[in-house]
């Protein structure tokens, strides 16, 4: 049996003042006693803060990315032994934000080149953090154009095998998988339940017999306290990535309810 999980990513949001004071809320809100993990990636400026903030509580803390190289001159980032550093044990990869997709023609050309993210680059990233003991919270889901054309089961499965490439299903037990449909992300449309259903059972199909069952399949995309319970009673949906929702700890812990 799975236990189910909700991951809050914040994204670029809350000054670590900000940011203790929407986790004491959480912690106030968030029944300690539910049997459900719940993990918060803010910025990483505050994930120290709110390591502290946590200590004593079941919630733990997860970074939005990682470079994957050990140190040097790489301006900018941040590494896995950083990440480490600061208290975080779950790490996202892959958020189609960090693709460079944002689906496909919100930002210019010019800006794409910052979110410059591909499988291979994902596949990096989920190596570094293996290496160094940090669970990747790997993102996957197809565009609108995509979806239109026939194209998602396709793209899933291509994203999953890059970025699962040369790892050890040994190493993936404690793996999480989110489905998120690029189109759902910050858009208020989300998938229906039994679409999410069907993509992250295909999710759980490509993934190595030895972790299948034990690999925790998230589905992400404008969920919120109103259609969480839904999308969550499925078999094959272990919980949610919620992004805009988990910024209001009410509505957050409404959506940890939920699970
Ligand atoms: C996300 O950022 O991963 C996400 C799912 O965002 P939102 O919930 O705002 O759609």
């Amino acid at each position: 049996m799975r236990t189910k999980l909700v991951v809050g990513n914040w994204k670029m949001n809350m000054t670590t003042i900000q940011a203790a004071a929407a986790i004491e809320s959480c912690v106030r809100l968030v029944d300690a006693k539910s049997n459900v993990d719940v993990i918060i990636c803010p910025p990483y400026l505050s994930i120290c803060k709110v390591r502290e903030l946590l200590r004593n509580t079941h919630i733990k803390v997860g970074a939005q990315d990682v470079f994957w190289e050990e140190s040097g001159a790489y301006t900018g980032k941040i590494s896995p032994a950083m990440l480490t550093d600061a208290g975080a044990t779950y790490c996202i990869v892959g958020h189609s934000e960090m693709r460079g997709r944002f689906g496909a023609t919100d930002i210019s050309q010019s800006t794409l080149g910052y979110f410059s993210e591909s499988d291979q680059t994902v596949n990096l990233k989920i190596k570094a953090l293996l290496f160094h003991s940090l669970n990747p919270i790997l993102c996957v889901g197809e565009t609108m154009e995509e979806r239109e054309s026939g194209k998602t089961d396709d793209v899933i499965r291509t994203q999953i095998s890059e970025a699962l490439n040369q790892i050890e299903p040994a190493e993936m037990f404690f793996f999480v998988v989110a489905y998120e449909p690029v189109w759902a992300i910050g858009t208020g449309q989300t998938c229906s339940a039994a679409e999410a259903e069907r993509v992250c059972a295909l999710i759980r199909s490509c993934l190595d017999p030895i972790v299948r069952e034990d690999v925790r399949v998230l589905y992400g995309g404008s969920v919120k306290a109103s259609n969480a319970s839904e999308l969550f009673k499925q078999p094959n949906v272990d919980g949610g990535l919620v992004g805009g929702a988990s910024l209001d700890p009410g509505e957050f812990s409404r959506i940890v309810m939920s699970a």
